[in-house]
């Protein structure tokens, strides 16, 4: 099932997602449901907390990156960032943020402890667009987006994008979800 990807503004991205106990139908559903979002809107990173679920769990698919075809669909429950090592920059985007780019910089490789869509716990390295997109995606989970990290100057030319999204312009060719007006927001108030 296609779920609609929150936005920029929406509480959920800025919360702390909690651990999942392990993976029942209902997760392997919710597994299924964000691949099928993740691909239909051309992303290849996907956080819980972007299909409105606070919950510590991504899925990944590089294969349509260059030189990354062959690597397989992965989930990633539970991750915990054991050490990173190297520093690159990288232009990032996010389904969250649609129609806004920017450089990051952020470590070029780490150790990851994290649990698969079996719940089997894993420790292994990850470099180059996995270490990218990963640590995009666990960011999520701890109510950071990309566009914390930017460089101030960088920051600055978006903010124009960012404000025009809280207030409701979005420009998504995906189905999004708009948070619900908070009770003391002038939207909500009919005069
Ligand atoms: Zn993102």
């Amino acid at each position: 099932m296609i779920l609609p990807i929150t936005i920029y503004s929406d509480d959920i991205l800025r919360q702390r997602s909690k651990p999942l106990k392990g993976v029942d139908s209902a997760i392997e559903a919710l597994i299924a449901s964000m691949f099928e979002s993740m691909r239909n809107a051309s992303g290849i990173g996907l956080a819980a907390p972007q299909v409105g679920q606070s919950l510590r769990l991504v899925v990944l698919d590089i294969s349509c990156v260059k030189n990354y075809e062959q690597e397989k669909p992965m989930v990633v429950i539970n991750p915990h960032v054991i050490s990173v090592k190297g520093s690159c920059s990288m232009e990032e985007g996010c389904l969250s943020v649609p129609g806004v780019q920017g450089d990051v910089v952020r470590p070029s490789a780490i150790m990851l402890k994290y649990r698969d869509e079996h719940f089997v716990e894993h420790v292994a390295e990850f470099s180059g667009m996995f270490a990218r997109v990963l640590q995009h995606e666990i960011d999520h989970l701890d109510g950071t987006l990309f566009v914390d990290r930017v460089q101030k100057r960088d920051r600055r030319k978006m903010q124009k994008e960012l404000l025009a999204m809280t207030s409701g312009v979005i420009h998504a060719d995906y189905p999004v979800v708009f948070p619900p007006a908070k009770p003391n927001s002038p939207n909500s108030n009919p005069m």
